[in-house]
C-alpha cells in the first residue's frame, strides 16, 4: 500500500488528426458474439422446457373418477405438485426469455445492483443471473434477514 499522490500515468492524449470518423458497427454484433454459446444454450434449454411443457399438458395426469376420497387427496397432492414444478420451470423460461432480451439490449451480463460486469464463467454456470457473486451474496444475506 503506497500513498502515491504523484500522478504517474501519464496518458498522451491521442491527438485526433483524422476527422474521419471510424465506421460504427451495427450494436447487435458485440454482443452477440461475446455470449453466443450462452444464447445457444439458453435457446436451446428454452425449446426443450417448452415442449416437456407441451408433452405435459396434452397428457394430463390424474383420472377423472375416483372410487374413495383418500385416492382422490392423493392424486389432488400429486397434482398439485407437478403443478409447482411446472410454475418453478415457467419462471424459468421466464427467466431465460429476459436474458435474452437483455442480450437483444445489450445489457446481458451486467449486474443489476452494481452495474458491473459479470464475470464469463459464472454467466456460463448460471445464465439467467441478472447479479455478480458479490451482489448474490449480499441479496441472499438479505433475505435471511428479512425472513
Ligand atoms: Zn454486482
Amino acid at each position: 500500500m503506497k500513498a502515491d499522490s504523484s500522478p504517474k500515468r501519464i496518458s498522451p492524449t491521442p491527438s485526433v488528426a483524422k476527422s474521419v470518423t471510424p465506421k460504427r458497427k451495427t450494436r447487435a454484433s458485440s454482443q452477440g458474439k461475446k455470449y453466443a454459446a450462452i444464447r445457444r444454450n439458453l435457446e436451446r434449454q428454452r425449446k426443450t422446457m417448452l415442449e416437456e411443457a407441451g408433452e405435459g399438458l396434452a397428457n394430463p395426469k390424474g383420472q377423472e373418477a375416483f372410487p374413495d376420497v383418500s385416492d382422490q387427496a392423493s392424486a389432488e397432492a400429486e397434482q398439485n405438485f407437478s403443478m409447482r414444478i411446472r410454475e418453478r420451470e415457467q419462471r424459468l423460461v421466464k427467466k431465460i426469455d429476459e436474458a435474452l432480451e437483455r442480450m437483444d439490449q445489450n445489457i446481458y451480463g451486467i449486474c443489476e445492483r452494481c452495474e458491473e460486469e459479470i464475470p464469463y464463467p459464472r454467466l456460463k454456470a448460471r445464465p439467467v443471473t441478472t447479479l455478480c457473486i458479490n451482489c448474490k451474496t449480499l441479496e441472499e444475506q438479505e433475505e435471511k434477514i428479512r425472513r
